[in-house]
């Protein structure tokens, strides 16, 4: 203890701080080390969501009090993507090492706008990792975000500048000579609306383009598309694949996409969140074959590298072009050449000035792990996928609604049948059941109009008698609810 008269968020005593820090890694420990025997998922009781409604704390709390309300309530509710029967919407299942990384950035406590520190390197370390895993050329820029979404807004904007044909940082979209037009699946992930539309471009930039029976952008319409909006007076820009579309792991055929964009003129964006990373993964890497002649790519080390949330990554080919979209600053922010602001600032690769040190978790487990086990893990989730099929395929009860490309696996419940309202019922009720009693969580959605369960299986943890027990579980409350 001293006596000065300021006041410090330190601890008044380390030894103390010591002491419940160990109780915070004990608990940590246990809590990841058992989350097999927890249910996946569990509705909080009334009590528990009671506690979130009390006011802000005026005073103090000992920090051993503050973290036992922490593990006893709130951490006993999440959303369990840790777990290895989570396979709901799209997310990685996380990892410790990964987790004593994010500690650590913390306590390291860098700003990553900028700055001649450890930390802005090992960002441009953990970006030229990605690069090599994407097979792009060291020439190649990029940028760590917040996730895939932010990712694929970064490289759109992008491809907006290079492409405008005028100035769009300083006359803004409405000089355009022409509106511009962006393409992509009818299968594309939401996210690339919000962009366009936060672009200032409108929803209507973006044209979707139909797939075909296997949910891939089908290239005579998209080829059809652009003939037909140059002759109405559009520009258009870029067209955006998908290597992984997030309803059923669709892969578009990049290197006929790359032809076009080619041919054309237009920018080539990989939406890679879900499936740029099989590059790595030694048997399927096939799969996503020219990826690595895209413009940007946008990917998502918090799915298949399992990085805590969050770590999103955009890639531009042109780092020129990356660089003048975003670089700018202020009379605060001049670099130096020498010091703590000399080097290029990560900042003028993206909208976000303050940025965490995400960095430091995908270079900690890359480096405990290697690539390759990552490359493995990737393969075992894609075989996974392959294994939860044929059980699909040999039970006459159950649906396969989509073909499995890679690791989401799309089906129903069909029982004795129905029309496609009781069927949704039906297979929404299954799902409803199985996350309340804590066995599974897949999701659901719709495949060209039909309504299907959704398995992810972007999980570490996953076995295939988890995969078993989905199938069994899934007959037994179908039958229940038939019956
Ligand atoms: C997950 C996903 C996104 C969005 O990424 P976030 O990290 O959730 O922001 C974009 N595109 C595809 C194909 C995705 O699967």
């Amino acid at each position: 203890m001293d006596n000065r008269q300021e006041e410090t968020l330190d601890p008044d005593d380390w030894a103390e701080a010591r002491t419940v820090a160990h109780e915070i890694v004990e608990f940590a420990v246990g809590h990841l080390g058992g989350v097999r025997d927890r249910p996946v998922w569990q509705e909080m009781p009334p009590e528990v969501r009671a506690a979130f409604d009390r006011p802000l704390p005026e005073g103090p709390t000992p920090l051993t009090d503050v973290f036992r309300e922490a593990a006893g309530t709130l951490l006993r509710y999440p959303m369990g993507n840790i777990h290895p029967r989570f396979w709901g919407w799209y997310m990685g299942a996380g990892n410790f090492t990964g987790a004593l990384a994010d500690f650590l950035a913390a306590i390291d406590g860098s700003n990553l706008g900028g700055g001649n520190t450890a930390a802005a390197a090992v960002d441009r370390q953990v970006v030229g990792w990605l690069k090599a895993m994407m097979g792009f050329p060291d020439s190649a820029s990029g940028t760590l975000t917040s996730g895939g979404s932010m990712a694929n807004m970064v490289a759109l904007t992008v491809a907006r500048n290079a492409m405008a044909g005028v100035d769009v940082r300083r006359d803004g979209v409405t000089s355009l000579p022409q509106p511009l037009r962006f393409y992509a699946s009818d299968q594309a992930h939401s996210c690339h609306q919000k962009a366009i539309e936060t672009l200032g471009l409108g929803s209507r930039a973006l044209r979707l383009v139909a797939t075909d029976g296997d949910f891939r952008m089908n290239l005579a319409a998209l080829e059809a598309a652009i003939a037909e909006d140059r002759a109405a007076g559009w520009r258009p820009a870029c067209v955006i694949a998908t290597a992984g579309t997030t309803n059923t792991g669709a892969l578009d055929d990049l290197r006929a996409i790359e032809a076009i964009c080619r041919r054309e003129g237009l920018w080539f964006h990989v939406d890679g969140c879900i499936g740029a990373l099989i590059r790595i993964a030694p048997r399927n890497h096939a799969l996503v074959d020219g990826i690595e002649a895209a413009d940007s790519i946008a990917l998502d080390p918090h799915k298949w590298l399992h990085a805590p949330f969050e770590a999103g990554c955009a890639l531009v080919r042109d780092r020129d072009r990356h660089f003048n979209t975003f670089t700018l600053h202020g009379d605060y922010l001049e670099e130096k050449p020498r010091g703590l602001a000399s080097g290029e600032f990560l900042a003028d690769y993206g909208f976000e000035l303050s940025r965490g040190f995400k960095a430091l978790k995908i270079w900690m487990s890359l480096k405990e792990q290697g690539v390759e086990k990552f490359g493995r893990l990737i393969d075992q989730n894609i075989a996974q996928g392959a294994y939860l099929t044929r059980l699909i395929v040999a039970e006459p009860s159950l649906e396969l609604m989509a073909p499995t490309a890679i690791n989401i696996v799309c089906f129903r419940y069909r029982g004795a049948g129905g029309d496609e309202a009781q069927l949704k019922a039906l297979n929404t009720e299954i799902m409803l059941r199985l996350q309340e009693a804590g066995t599974a969580v897949p999701s659901d959605t719709t495949v060209h109009g039909r309504h299907c369960l959704r398995v992810a299986i972007n999980n570490h943890r996953t076995r295939t008698e988890d995969l078993e027990l989905l199938v069994r579980e899934v007959l037994r409350i179908g039958a229940e609810l038939a019956a």
